[in-house]
């Protein structure tokens, strides 16, 4: 099974072992029945794999995590309440007090805020680099970093991250390279082939696709060694009490659960669920899953689709006189052309800006004026999405951090569905007409 067509429609799922059900059932449930209680005592304790009680895992959730890392390339996945949730939980398990991260500016303004002010809280703090500049990245890192973070495809610009030279950054400086793949997806881009050593992802995007349920996943690389920065990570490298002194990076550094029994590092995934997970929460529902695992099903064929009305609605848009400007990494000639090709060379995704001659208020108003066209606050959906992220999405960042993030006055944000593309474009061209 090596084609990504057929994995996405199989990976992690056979016929229900009980019923034959051919499609991953939901299995409503909050815990499992123990055999005995040696069983229970080895679930609790990780000596055996097992569900317990579905806030660290139920079977529906288990198909998607084991289907998503497959996707990605990565050792094993972890499934989450959303997309940010996955983030938290990577974060929670990699820093300390009083440490940072090194995160792209070029970030969804959602996780720009998380980065701001959510993380304080926790004593953590981010310092900001940028995409175009891979040595500010090396600037920003300091003895107190933790991991450096960036997107493949940036929200909400279509920007492409030089992912290899990010990696070769994280790389000199010890520590994990995690990449959001929410955009592309794994089906445009894998970003553990390019040096990443964690993925994480929004699921409530494209993979499941239909804009029905909101999901996150965290992928782990297998391909970090935790214990040659053994200081650093110590939730991985030291003795852990509450699971009788286990080390996570000793005992789930080498499993043989790779192809052909080969041995696999899965100790950042099994952490951050049995501690990170276990201890916040944020649990994804088995019906979310089910969604998402059907989601992923059509994901090669939808984003083959999204990226063709993407490239034709962007070259329109590019000839239109009321247009200033249009960045979409698909373009011939659009600054990160050659990044898209490298690290994405089926297609730049669905999601990309372009600018007003009319500036915000012309932004606003192209929004209104739209019938087809969906105006809300998601990108990835079957439907075709528009959004003014200055005045939205991006409005509780200062004017600077708008520009920066490509959220500026006239901008408009785009996320191209997957409808008949001459449609789209006749929407698009009586609400530019009206302005
Ligand atoms: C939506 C999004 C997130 C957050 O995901 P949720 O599922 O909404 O929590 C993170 N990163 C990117 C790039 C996104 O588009």
């Amino acid at each position: 099974m090596t084609g990504f067509s057929t994995r996405a429609v199989h990976a992690g799922a056979q016929p229900d072992p009980t019923t034959g059900a051919r499609v991953q059932p939901i299995y409503q449930t909050t815990s499992y029945v123990f055999r005995d209680a040696d069983h229970a005592a080895n679930l609790f304790a990780l000596q055996e794999f097992g569900d317990i009680y579905s806030r660290i895992g139920n079977p529906t959730v288990t198909a998607l995590e084991a289907r998503i890392a497959d996707l990605e390339g990565g050792t094993m996945g972890l499934a989450t309440a959303s997309g940010h949730a996955a983030q938290i939980l990577a974060l929670h398990l990699l820093m300390e007090p009083g440490t940072n991260l090194v995160a792209a500016r070029q970030l969804y303004g959602g996780s720009i805020n998380q980065f701001n002010h959510a993380i304080r809280k926790f004593g953590w703090q981010v310092r900001w680099a940028d995409i175009d500049d891979p040595q500010s990245f090396a600037d920003a890192v300091d003895e107190n970093t933790r991991l450096i973070f960036t997107e493949s495809l940036a929200n909400p610009g279509g920007l492409v991250t030089d992912m290899a030279a990010v990696a070769k950054v994280a790389q000199e400086a010890g520590v994990p390279y995690i990449v959001d793949n929410t955009m592309a997806s794994p089906a445009l881009c894998r970003p553990l082939e390019h040096g990443a050593h964690i993925v994480v992802e929004s699921l409530t995007k494209f993979v499941g696709g239909h804009g029905n349920s909101v999901g996150g996943v965290l992928v782990d690389g297998g391909r970090f060694d935790w214990m040659a920065h053994k200081d650093k990570f110590p939730t991985l490298t030291t003795p852990q009490a509450y699971y009788n002194d286990l080390v996570f990076a000793d005992t789930f550094g080498a499993m043989p659960l790779g192809p052909d029994g080969a041995n696999v590092d899965i100790a950042f995934a099994i952490a951050a669920k049995a501690f990170s997970l276990r201890d916040i929460g944020p649990a994804l529902s088995p019906f979310n899953a089910f969604l998402l695992l059907t989601g992923c099903e059509t994901l090669p064929l939808r984003m083959d689709k999204h990226c063709e009305n993407a490239l034709g609605v962007a070259r329109w848009l590019s000839g239109h006189e009321k247009v200033s400007w249009v960045r979409y990494a698909g373009l011939e000639g659009d600054p990160h052309h050659a990044r898209a090709q490298t690290y994405m060379p089926k297609g730049a995704g669905a999601v990309f800006t372009f600018g007003l001659k009319g500036g915000h208020e012309a932004g606003v108003k192209l929004v209104a004026g739209t019938k087809l066209f969906s105006h809300l606050a998601n990108i990835g959906d079957t439907r075709s999405l528009i959004i003014h992220p200055a005045s939205t999405t991006h409005s509780q960042l200062t004017e600077d951090q708008k520009i920066a993030a490509g959220a500026a006055p006239e901008t408009v944000r785009l996320s191209i569905g997957i409808e008949d593309i001459d449609d789209i474009i006749a929407d698009l061209d009586q609400a530019l007409a009206a302005l």
